[in-house]
């Protein structure tokens, strides 16, 4: 999804706040939208009915946003990367001094056919909504036009995050600060680091996402590359040593035919298999035709994609040892039952002969 203006974000609050980029300008736009409805007056002698229409100008779905963003009470379940869990985090919402405006600016009604009037309405509504936008962000930005937003977890320490907004002359809003930061909301690595032989992958993942905190995609791109090629490569060393390879075969190949020699063989994650045909040519588009812009706005589906091979690996080292385990245990159990049985033939073998006897 493109996060371009401000209301884009109406759906995903959490993410504007804890997750989006630094210094990304996000359009609030100012002028005025419409709405149409119509009311029926009242019925002619012959039944058909006197209709008047009206055309209701309202603040721009960027401008209603802010308010509900910076003076509504809102609690949303997310990370605390203080708690290192998931629980309510709320935002009380600004107090203004004045109350805020209503969101309507003003109706054109007319019966037959639109006249000339709807222009005046038009120019004044446009009027009308920067002035309020004016007198709306002068109460809630400070005199440098920075706006700082508190946020407190529902835990019994109460642990503050706040994340600091600049208004631009242009009308964008710039998230310029955030504490904690990007990286501490982001605690999607930990179990991944338990079955990874190579402990690069995960330094380099939290390298792609601070390139793409600060914009720089084609960067993140070749990071999230270099990673898909180390996952290859872990799985290939899982069958060298299983001896079940043949190497020269696999140096020589492809990088996608790589993934498909060990995912017959069983040693590739299925989803990697799945994605296989794709994944590595967007990645190297990206590193050599794509422009920041794109592997900006692509690079969240495809960390998705690695993330779900890591997890599948977790999975796959989850199931190796629950079957290695098991196999101890029956193991085990065959050789008590086993010696059990030795034990009963010997007895019944002493039994015999004391009766022959
Ligand atoms: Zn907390």
């Amino acid at each position: 999804m493109q996060y371009e203006r401000l209301s884009d974000f109406a759906e995903k609050c959490p993410y504007l706040l804890f997750d989006f980029p630094l210094y990304t300008k996000v359009k609030i736009n100012t002028s005025a939208e419409t709405t149409e409805d119509m009311e029926i007056l009242d019925y002619n002698e012959d039944d058909t009915p006197n209709i008047v229409r009206h055309i209701h100008f309202l603040e721009n779905k960027d401008v209603r946003y802010l308010k509900i963003l910076a003076t509504q009470e809102k609690n949303f379940y997310y990370y605390c990367p203080f708690c290192k869990r998931k629980l309510q985090i709320i935002h009380k919402g600004y107090k203004l001094e004045n109350e805020l405006s209503e969101s309507l600016l003003t109706t054109y009604s007319y019966m037959f056919s639109m006249s000339d009037e709807f222009e005046e309405y038009d120019e004044e509504a446009a009027k009308v909504s920067i002035k309020r936008f004016e007198e709306f962000t002068e109460q809630l930005f400070d005199e440098n036009k920075v706006l700082k937003i508190n946020l407190e977890c529902t835990s019994k320490d109460k642990h503050k995050l706040y994340v600091i907004f600049q208004l631009t002359e242009d009308n964008y809003l710039i998230k310029v600060g955030q504490y904690p930061s990007i990286l501490d909301f982001d605690n999607s690595l930990k179990e991944y680091r338990q079955v990874l032989k190579d402990k690069s992958v995960t330094k380099e993942l939290t390298n792609a996402e601070i390139l793409k905190t600060h914009n720089m995609g084609v960067g993140a791109f070749l990071y999230l590359r270099r990673i898909f090629e180390k996952l290859i490569l872990e799985q290939f060393e899982q069958a060298k040593l299983a001896n079940d390879i043949d190497v020269q075969v696999f140096n020589d190949a492809s990088t996608e035919d790589k993934v498909k020699i060990l995912h017959e063989k069983g040693y590739a994650p299925t989803y990697m298999a799945e994605i296989n045909p794709f994944i590595y040519s967007i990645l190297s588009k990206g590193v050599h035709r794509l422009s920041e812009k794109e592997c900006n706005l692509h690079y969240d589906t495809l960390k998705e994609s690695i993330l779900l091979i890591l997890e599948e690996k977790v999975a796959m080292a989850r199931k190796e040892k629950l079957k290695k385990l098991t196999k101890n245990e029956l193991n085990k159990i065959h050789t008590k039952l086993s010696s059990k049985s030795v034990k009963l033939v010997k007895e019944v073998a002493a039994t015999e002969k004391i009766k022959e006897l």
